[in-house]
C-alpha cells in the first residue's frame, strides 16, 4: 500500500494545531525543543518508507525506550519477568507512587516509571552496561549504527530524578530492586535520553508487527506469541493513563514518550512513528495523537 498521499494529507491537515499543548519542562533540557515540529513515518517490512515533515529529525525517545527495554529484558528473563511487574493499566500518572505501597512494591505494568525501573534493574543484572545494551539493541532493530543517547539530556533528567529515586528506593524496601538505586537510575535516564528519528523508530517497531522477526536482519527477536502479548500491553498501557481514550480514537498498539514521540504498529503490515513535542495533559503528543487518529480513519486500517 502506498501511504505517501495519506501522509501528505495528514501533514497538511495537522499544520493548524502544531504547537498546541505544552512541551515537557520537568526535565529542563526537554523544554528547549521547538514545540511546532512534526514528523511522521510509516515503514513496511519490505523497507518501503513513507515520510512527512521532520521525519528525519532525531528527538528524545523518553518513555518509548520502555517498550524496547521490556523486549530486551523479556528475551533474557522470559515469563519469570511477570513475577516482578504486572500487566494491568495503572489508571494513574506515569510517575505516581501511590499504588506501589498498596501493591507491595510490584508496579502495575512495565510502561509506568516504576515498572521501567524494575525492568532496568533486570538489565543491570544481565549486562555489564545496561545503557549500552539498549543502545546496541536499538541499532540492531533499526539497522542504523550511529544511534546513541544525549548526555546533556540524561544528566538533566538525572539531576532532577528525585521522584524516580523515591520509587526505586521504595521498591528496594520491598525486595524488588537488586542493584544499587543510583546505578539503575543512571541507566534509566540514559535509556530515556536515546535520540532517534521517526523513520528509525518506525523501523525498530516492525519486529512487533512482524510476528517477532526483525525484517532487516531476519533474526527472531521474540516468538510470535510474545510479540502479540507485548503489543497487547502497548494497547492497554502504552499511552499513559489515556490508553483507553487512545485505543478508542486510534485503535493501534502504541507507546508514547514525553519527548513527543509515539511509536505504533499495524500488525502484519508496518511500523509507524509520529513526533510533535507539544503534549496533551495526559503526556501524549497532541498533534501526534491526532495524526494517528487520522491515519486509521483515512486508511480504515487498525486492529479492530
Ligand atoms: N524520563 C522520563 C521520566 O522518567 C520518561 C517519562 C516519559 O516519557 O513518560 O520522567
Amino acid at each position: 500500500m502506498n501511504y505517501q498521499p495519506i501522509l501528505d494529507r495528514i501533514h497538511a491537515a495537522i499544520k493548524p494545531v502544531l504547537g498546541e499543548g505544552k512541551v515537557a519542562s520537568y526535565i529542563p533540557e526537554l523544554a528547549n525543543v521547538r514545540a511546532d515540529q512534526f514528523g511522521m513515518a510509516v515503514v513496511d517490512f519490505a523497507g518501503n518508507t513513507y515520510v512527512a515533515g521532520d521525519a528525519q529529525t532525531r528527538f528524545s525517545i523518553q518513555s518509548i525506550s520502555k517498550l524496547f527495554a521490556l523486549t530486551l529484558a523479556f528475551q533474557r528473563e522470559g515469563d519469570s519477568l511477570w513475577s516482578r511487574v504486572g500487566r494491568e493499566p495503572s489508571g494513574n500518572p506515569f510517575n505516581s507512587l501511590v499504588q506501589l505501597e498498596r501493591e507491595h512494591g510490584i508496579p502495575r505494568n512495565p510502561f509506568i516509571n516504576a515498572g521501567a525501573l524494575v525492568i532496568t534493574d533486570m538489565l543491570a543484572s544481565r549486562f555489564v552496561n545496561a545503557e549500552n545494551a539498549l543502545v546496541d539493541f536499538m541499532r540492531k532493530l533499526s539497522a542504523v549504527n550511529d544511534i546513541g543517547y544525549n548526555r546533556k539530556v540524561a544528566a538533566s533528567e538525572r539531576s532532577t530524578s528525585s521522584r524516580n529515586a523515591a520509587m526505586a528506593h521504595f521498591m528496594k524496601s520491598f525486595g524488588n530492586m537488586n542493584n544499587k538505586v543510583g546505578d539503575v537510575l543512571d541507566a534509566y535516564c540514559r535509556h530515556c535520553a536515546i535520540e532517534m528519528n521517526c523513520v528509525e523508530l518506525a523501523k525498530s517497531a516492525c519486529f512487533l508487527a512482524n510476528g517477532g522477526v526483525n525484517p532487516w536482519s531476519g533474526e527472531t527477536v521474540i516468538d510470535a506469541s510474545s510479540a502479540k502479548r507485548l503489543s497487547a500491553l502497548m494497547l492497554t498501557c502504552g499511552t499513559y493513563d489515556a490508553a483507553g481514550d487512545f485505543a478508542f480514537r486510534v485503535g493501534l498498539p502504541a507507546k508514547s514518550g514525553v519527548g513527543g514521540g509515539i511509536v505504533a504498529i499495524l500488525p502484519g503490515e508496518c511500523g509507524i512513528c509520529v513526533w510533535s513535542p507539544a503534549l496533551e495533559p495526559s503526556g501524549n503528543s497532541h498533534a501526534g495523537s491526532l495524526a494517528l487518529e487520522m491515519f486509521t480513519s483515512i486508511t480504515g486500517r487498525s486492529i479492530f
